[in-house]
């Protein structure tokens, strides 16, 4: 449970438990895989830690534990995609109701809070209002606005930005042996997102998806209206899809423009690149920015029940109509 990054959040924890001073509930945010479960291991392996000088030691049998997930004062509270229902929470505060086991301090992560039903969330308050002795909570959340405002108001808030790109490879050439080549391309597509790094370097399928989706776009361009609204009616059964879809045409359009304008600024698709430069030589500077303008606005609009399906071919129709090879 190597925290990599987001030193000063890290040191503001511990310099809490060096002072005796544990706030009963802390809440991080931050974009997806950035790191916010791992920070929440990390500091309750510090809490029980057992071993030497550094804190956590991440050796002692308390530590190892924990990051096994097998410690009995440590509760996970972890399934994305599925809410979290008032039940879980009861049984977790029956959990918090009794002293520790064999540490100093029971623990709870409870991941992605936003997961919560408000049942959930408000039962879950009254931990917050009134905790037991010897017991910490933990929550993440992608942003603390999306969080019931009596929950966020009763935590220590520690916000996790992006880790810089030369961050991002570095660590994975020195802790997971990635070759620098593939670990420049991984942190550049990562927008500072270690844990999705690591992920694409695990595997291989992340990339091959991308890849596909990549492929597509360009086809697209090269087709006429049917296809087009084939695509869109075809994607938008998926909204996890259409998501992930859109943020790698987003992602490839900033290219497009960046190069279209000159931009000494770094491209994301690295590995990319003479398509890229092929297509930024056949749009304008403005066909770009308007699809960026419109990328971003469509990715917007999704969590907010339009009718996806319609926006998807309004987009579809707008790509400029190019053949590439
Ligand atoms: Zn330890």
């Amino acid at each position: 449970m190597t925290v990599i990054g987001h030193e000063w959040a890290s040191d503001l924890l511990l310099s809490g438990l060096a002072k005796g001073r544990i706030p009963h509930a802390t809440l991080i945010v931050g974009p997806q895989n950035i790191g916010k479960t791992t920070l929440a291991f990390s500091f309750s392996q510090a809490l029980n830690c057992t071993g030497g000088h550094s804190v956590p030691c991440g050796e002692c049998v308390s530590c190892r534990k924990i990051a096994n997930g097998n410690h009995p004062d440590v509760r996970i509270l972890d399934s994305p995609g599925q809410s979290l229902k008032i039940d879980e929470v009861r049984d977790l505060q029956r959990h918090l109701s009794l002293s520790p086991h064999e540490g100093r301090w029971r623990v709870a992560v409870l991941s992605d809070f936003e997961r919560a039903t408000v049942e959930a969330a408000n039962a879950l308050l009254k931990t917050l209002e009134e905790p037991p002795a010897q017991v910490a909570l933990v929550l993440t959340a992608t942003e603390a606005e999306v969080l019931l405002p009596t929950i966020v108001s009763r935590c220590q808030v520690l916000s996790l930005r992006p880790l810089s790109t030369a961050a991002v490879k570095e660590a994975l050439i020195s802790n997971w042996n990635a070759h620098p080549t593939r670990a420049d391309l991984l942190a550049h597509l990562s927008n500072g997102r270690l844990g999705w790094a690591v992920r694409a370097h695990e595997d291989e399928s992340l990339l091959a998806r991308r890849d596909e989706h990549l492929d597509n776009l360009a086809l697209l361009m090269s087709k006429g209206r049917v296809e087009r609204l084939a695509y869109a009616a075809d994607l938008s059964r998926d909204s996890n899809l259409v998501k992930e879809v859109l943020t790698l045409w987003l992602g490839w359009w900033r290219d497009v423009l960046l190069l279209a304008s000159g931009s000494q600024a770094t491209i994301t698709n690295l590995d990319r690149k003479a398509m890229l430069h092929q297509q930024a030589g056949q749009v304008t500077i403005r066909q770009a920015q308007r699809l960026v303008a419109q990328l971003r606005s469509t990715t917007r609009n999704l969590d907010q029940n339009v009718n996806v399906r319609l926006a998807l071919e309004v987009l579809l129709l707008s790509l400029p109509s190019v053949a590439f090879q």
